[in-house]
């Protein structure tokens, strides 16, 4: 439907315009951003007077298949079929958070891939998804459970190019040990360097994006030496590291949720000892360097790891308080879930910005951009998804 949302401000490219309207064609596409544009023939209006138009959010990575379960060794027993389901009431959620697209950073059977493809023939509705599918680990590693398991490049390269036969649109590499995995060591380096590369020359090449799960200091070298575009998590990062990051431009995505919330509900909700353990020792490790990554002018893309542990889909905008909590300002954590995330996910001339010619993704809110994010999702008055109304109007 052809719209004009009108007498908002809008949030774009990290900056606030006042009085800025927005018209959007037919097929859902932003086709004008101006002040003082008028309703042309049988345009919807949309009085937007006192909200600010932001970009749909976008998270750079979840779990969309992972309920959220305390014990993620529960999931051992779940079926591709039931993770399709979960993952797509998941979706669901986190379109009606605000969230309007994710990057789902792995899964079991590439269930994750049928779903994205389900929301792209509008089968489901939901988050658009930029499926990894499987991760790559190697045997024995972190997420070995649900990963493909891999020793070498030759395997590396094969189990990327199968990746990307499935459908996948993303390499996910598991360059460390890890906090939900029993056994294995955050610290510890597990893919090698020439693994890595050989996986990430397969999706460079076809043009995708090659993301580590990285938390030790030589895991998370080896990443950035083996050319990856982004590192996840990173508690480790050294200066040296953080240097080499802001150097090459590489994205640093924190997703500060997950620890969050394994150590606000700990063993005493079910998470199981290891795990919270893990995240009690990590936790002023992490603090300290991703705050210092913050400083250092590190790029930051929003991740939450929604699917771990009472990290629940849908309420995906928590992580916007967190980098408030470590150093961002306000418009910065927004632009880190908007322009910046479409950046590191590569979509940046589709998505995460109010411009013409970019999809018609949009969150309206009430309230100034100075309140804190805690009360975000109350704050939302509408959601468009490619120009088409998710919430809003009759409610
Ligand atoms: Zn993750």
């Amino acid at each position: 439907m052809r719209m004009l949302i009108h007498g908002g401000s809008i949030f774009t490219d990290g900056s606030l315009f006042e009085h800025t309207n927005v018209r959007i064609d037919q097929e859902g596409w932003i086709s004008e951003v101006g002040v003082g544009l008028e309703p042309v023939n049988d345009e919807l209006v949309i009085n937007a007077e006192g909200l600010t138009i932001l970009p749909g959010l976008i998270d750079c990575h979840v779990h969309i298949t992972f309920p959220g379960l305390p014990d993620p060794s529960g999931r051992v027993n779940m079926t591709a079929a039931d993770a399709a389901l979960i993952g797509a009431r998941n979706a669901y959620e986190t379109l009606l958070g605000g969230f309007t697209t994710v990057r789902s950073l792995g899964g079991l059977d590439n269930a994750e891939i049928a779903l994205s493809r389900a929301q792209r023939a509008g089968i489901i509705a939901g988050a658009r998804i930029i499926p990894a599918g499987r991760v790559i680990c190697m045997t024995g590693g972190h997420s070995h459970f649900w990963g493909r398991e891999i020793d070498g490049p030759d395997e590396a390269r094969k189990a990327a190019r199968e990746q990307l036969k499935a459908g996948a649109e993303v390499i996910k590499l598991i360059a460390t040990g890890g906090i939900l995995t029993e056994g294995v060591d955050p610290g510890q380096a597990e893919l090698t360097e020439s693994e890595m590369r050989a996986a990430v020359q397969v999706a460079h090449r076809a043009g995708k994006k090659a993301v580590a799960h990285a938390q030790g200091a030589e895991g998370i070298r080896n990443a950035l030496e083996a050319g990856i575009d982004s590192i996840e998590h990173g508690i480790f990062l050294t200066e040296e590291l953080i240097r080499h990051m802001v150097q090459h431009g590489t994205y640093l995505v924190p997703t500060l949720s997950a620890a969050t919330k394994i150590l606000e509900y700990g063993t005493a909700h079910g998470i199981p000892a290891y795990a919270v353990d893990k995240a009690r020792r990590l936790a002023a490790i992490r603090q300290a360097n991703i705050k210092n990554a913050i400083r250092s002018g590190v790029r930051i893309a929003l991740g939450t790891d929604a699917g771990t542990p009472f990290n629940r889909h849908g309420e995906n905008f928590n992580e916007l308080a967190l980098l408030v909590e470590y150093g961002l300002e306000p418009l910065q954590a927004l632009n880190a879930a908007t322009a910046q995330a479409a950046d590191n996910i590569g979509l940046g001339h589709e998505i995460g910005r109010i411009q013409s010619g970019f999809r018609a993704d949009m969150v309206l809110i009430s309230g100034s951009m100075d309140e804190p994010f805690v009360r975000f999702k109350e704050r939302i008055v509408y959601i468009l998804q490619q120009g088409k109304m998710v919430r809003g109007l009759d409610g």
